[in-house]
């Protein structure tokens, strides 16, 4: 994947979590993460207390940017 801002490849690997990744709305940090809890929250990977959660991610160190596409699902290494 090429970096948006610079155009160099960028660097494939994963954020990992023991609790569910989700992107959830608004500026301020929330007290419940469960992305549930919040309309227009979208997860990103599923909690899975045995495997725990992961999704790829991209980066760039040059411009300090990750990337995360979503679009068909395969980023959710607990949906593979
Ligand atoms: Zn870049």
């Amino acid at each position: 994947m090429k970096c948006p801002y610079c155009n160099d490849e960028m660097e494939k690997g994963l954020i990992q979590s023991n609790h569910e990744i989700a992107w959830l709305p608004g500026e301020k940090k929330k007290a419940l993460t469960r992305a549930d809890f919040y309309q227009g929250a979208v997860v990103l990977s599923e909690l899975s207390f045995l495997k725990s959660s992961a999704v790829t991610a991209y980066i760039c160190k040059k411009c300090e940017k990750v990337i995360i596409d979503f679009s068909d699902g395969n980023s959710d290494f607990n949906r593979r």
